[in-house]
Parts: structure tokens; sequence; C-alpha cells
């Protein structure tokens, strides 16, 4: 997955392992994904892997991919600053798209404040075909 997250210099060892093995990762990775990867490096324990993926979720330099429960590395280095995060997912290579589209973002806002619904978050999961495994079909 291209991106060009650099990685924080701040970060625990067992964050930068598993941020590192998402960032080289062709597609999202589960827990055990990302621990398979690992032991090599030391880790042993699912719940290292899970401790170091609350973390990076939580600072945004990696998602959580609900309908997969797997994880990928964040694309797009601002975007923990949005208030949406898309994912465009293909079901026939595996590969995931990340983006935000401002548009939706607003009207999502509108409803919410229409509603009094106070949003903590937003993903939108976008199930399909990559363009590449749409044209092979
Ligand atoms: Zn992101
Ligand atoms: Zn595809």
């Amino acid at each position: 997955m291209a991106h060009s997250h650099e990685v924080p210099s701040d970060l625990t060892r067992n964050q930068g392992l598993v941020l590192g093995a998402l960032n080289h990762s062709e597609g999202p990775l589960s827990a055990y994904d990302i621990l398979d990867k690992l032991r090599g490096d030391g880790l042993r324990a699912p719940l290292q892997v899970y401790r170091a993926l609350d973390k990076l979720v939580e600072r945004g330099l990696a998602h959580r991919l609900e309908s997969l429960n797997a994880f990928v590395a964040c694309a797009d280095e601002h975007c923990h600053r949005k208030g949406l995060i898309a994912f465009a997912i293909c079901e026939g290579c595996g590969k995931v798209d990340e983006f935000a589209d401002a548009v939706i973002e607003e009207r999502l806002g509108d409803w919410a404040k229409a509603k009094g619904f106070k949003v903590e978050r937003t993903t939108m999961e976008i199930r399909g075909k990559c363009e590449t495994c749409a044209l092979a079909a």
C-alpha cells in the first residue's frame, strides 16, 4: 500500500513493529496475521499486538476495518483530523483504498446536528471490486 507516513519516533518498540508490518502489507491484516509476521521479532502474545493496535488506532496511524476485523495503516497522514474515514474494500484482491469525502461528511454532520446525535467517529466501508478486478471479470 503506497503512502507517505513517517513512523513517529515516540512509538514503543511493539507499536513500531506493528505499524511496520501494516505498512509493508498489501492488504488488511488481522491481529493474528500481524502476530505471525512478528514472531521473529519477539512478539508472542496476541495481547501485545492488541495493545499496540489500540494505541495506533487511537492516534490515527492505523484503522480497524470493522467488517473484516482487520487493520490497515493509515494512508493519509492528516486523516486523524477528519471526521469521516471511508474505505473501498476489493473482494477480489483484498486491496483497500482509504479516502475522505467532504460532501458525505457534511451531509452526515447535518443529519447528526438535526438529530442531536454526538458523533464520535464515522467509518464507511464500501465492498466491491477494484478497477483492476472489475476489468478482469
Ligand atoms: Zn487514515
Ligand atoms: Zn481488486
